[in-house]
């Protein structure tokens, strides 16, 4: 694909030169001829440029903290917040216990002038009392929204006091929208509090079974998580908690007890996969449920990280079995898809997760990004140690742990994690351009303008985003699949998700509707004339 440097500043040409500037250094043509490309990521956002981005508010109870099925999450603010969050994420839960799932509920202070002025304390606190006396959860959260901080209402003294009156756990979650320049300061946020005030707090120190492991940053999207634990449970692993998919604040406590923690979503979790690591002596091993090879690998990598001639010789049976079942369809799928190009532009994850699918379908990803992500998401782990907090993003507290030293257990020896390490992807994610190829695009923080311009350029069959670009595209002509909600399709992880997506994404390609955008009478006249003779003009 021939995009160059030079096209790039002809696209960028357009705007001021102070963005132009800016904007310059969150692209990347991929050029492996010089290993160390620097990209520029998590910095704050160009005004009036039409981002995609969300807020602190809504990384931490829109994305970590909210899908945690037996809390009510009461969400401190002007309604609009809350009810914008209601129910748009698919985070589907289920309850063994009805009277413990409330993950379709809305819960808000619904703030009003008064409270602004007056502050909206007492308000919380009436409104604490009252869910729990009408719904008894197992713990409550606050999660405040833009105005709370400016205004200084203290939603942790208010969360203590409510602890004390009632004996049920209250976490205040100081996640101002404004915080940091986009969701991933909400996500730093969510860890912070939940490896402090929740994991760890259950007095059990052993896992109730063989090959205990905690899933980490998978929210179950379209039932992501349930898929992924069909296949695990199978093999034989015993699933502590997930974060935070279908979790619960009950299990979640017991998260400590785990043998090793898998990392799907980097950029939301890896604070708490850190720091299990720290206090416990956990290890933590990047996964990538997405697509049959991606499935296949992290069940490998994490048959290896056990050692355990059982499990592997279980594991390898599941995926001849799974892949048996679904590949000769997926074969089938493919050849529709095949030799076509997509875009895919996601938060901070599903950018690159999904690259791998779409390979198994035939197809390149031309352009990926992220709305979100560090720059070790894109770059690697290695670059953590050169990247600089710039002054927005230091108002996110750093949580620091320490050993605990009754806890703390080496599940694997040092040698053999050194051992291990030259692999699997043990403490280690590579990110997303390593898996790119020479010429294909990566853009940080994709804006409206950039979206429309690589469109034209790059003439995608396939643009993977969200809800907010997804009409702009398909009123182009072009296909777009949305890789946060999955067009309320799902789920698109494992054996079956993959299926899944792969009979999408050929849907989307095979639809006739794509036949229709012309009107016939702009490409075939419906009237026929003939030149009248001697006359020498059309009738
Ligand atoms: S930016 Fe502020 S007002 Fe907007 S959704 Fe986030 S918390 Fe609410």
């Amino acid at each position: 694909m021939a995009f160059t440097e030079e096209k790039l500043q002809e696209l960028l040409s357009i705007l001021p030169d102070k963005v132009k500037k800016a904007r310059k250094k969150h692209i990347l043509v991929k050029d492996s001829s010089q290993p160390d490309q620097i990209i520029e990521a998590n910095t704050r956002t160009i005004p009036g440029i039409i981002t995609n981005r969300g807020c602190a508010y809504a990384g931490c109870k829109g994305v970590v903290v909210g899908p945690l099925k037996d809390m009510i999450h009461i969400v401190h603010g002007p309604v609009g917040c809350s009810y914008y969050t209601w129910g748009t994420r698919r985070n589907k839960a289920k309850s063994e216990d009805p009277t413990q799932n409330f993950i379709n509920y809305c819960v808000t202070t619904d703030m009003q002038e008064k409270d602004i002025v007056f502050g909206g304390e007492k308000k919380l606190a009436k409104l604490i009392d009252e869910v729990v006396e009408i719904f008894k959860p197992k713990a409550i959260s606050i999660n405040a929204t833009c105005p709370v901080g400016l205004i200084g209402d203290d939603i942790n003294a208010v969360a203590k006091s409510a602890e004390e009156r009632h004996g049920v756990p209250v976490l205040a979650f100081s996640c101002e929208g404004y915080k940091g320049v986009s969701q991933s300061a909400g996500h730093h946020i969510a860890n912070n509090i939940l490896m402090d005030k929740v994991i760890g707090a259950s007095d059990k120190e052993e896992a109730p079974g063989r090959y205990a492991i905690n899933i980490l940053g998978e929210y179950n999207i379209g039932g992501d998580a349930w898929e992924i634990e069909r296949v695990l449970k199978d093999i034989g692993y015993t699933i502590v908690s997930t974060m935070t998919g279908d979790g619960s604040y009950e299990e979640l406590r017991h998260a400590h007890t785990a043998d090793l923690n898998l990392v799907q979503c980097h950029r939301s979790i890896n604070y708490i996969a850190e720091m299990l690591e720290i206090k416990y002596g956990t290890p933590w091993v990047k996964v990538n449920f997405i697509g049959v090879e991606g499935m296949s690998q992290s069940l490998r990598d994490m048959a290896t990280y056990f050692d355990d001639e059982e499990l592997t010789r279980k594991t390898e049976e599941v995926i001849a079995r799974e892949v048996a079942r679904v590949q000769p369809m997926i074969d089938q799928y493919r050849k529709v898809c095949e030799g076509k190009t997509a875009f895919c532009f996601v938060g901070g994850s599903r950018g690159h997760h999904y690259q791998g699918m779409y390979r198994e379908l035939g197809i390149e990803t031309v352009l990926a990004g992220y709305e979100f992500a560090h720059r070790d998401d894109y770059e690697g782990r290695h670059v953590i140690p050169t990247i600089k907090t710039d002054a927005d993003s230091k108002n996110i507290p750093e949580l620091h742990v320490n050993r605990d030293e009754k806890r703390f257990r080496v599940k694997v020896s040092p040698e053999k994690l050194e051992e291990l390490k030259k692999k699997i992807p043990l403490s280690e994610y590579k990110g997303m351009n390593f898996d790119m190829q020479d010429g294909y695009i990566i853009v940080d923080d994709l804006n409206h303008y950039e979206t429309d311009e690589f469109i034209k350029l790059l003439k995608p069959d396939i643009f993977s985003s969200g809800i907010k670009d997804k009409y702009v595209v398909q009123k182009m002509g072009i296909p777009a699949k949305q890789l946060h909600s999955y067009d309320y399709s799902g789920p698109y992880a494992g054996f079956n998700g993959a299926l899944n997506f792969a009979r999408d994404i050929a849907m989307s390609f095979a639809t006739p509707t794509w036949n229709f955008i012309v009107p016939p009478w702009q490409d075939q006249p419906l009237l026929e004339g003939k030149m009248a003779e001697g006359e020498g003009k059309a009738c």
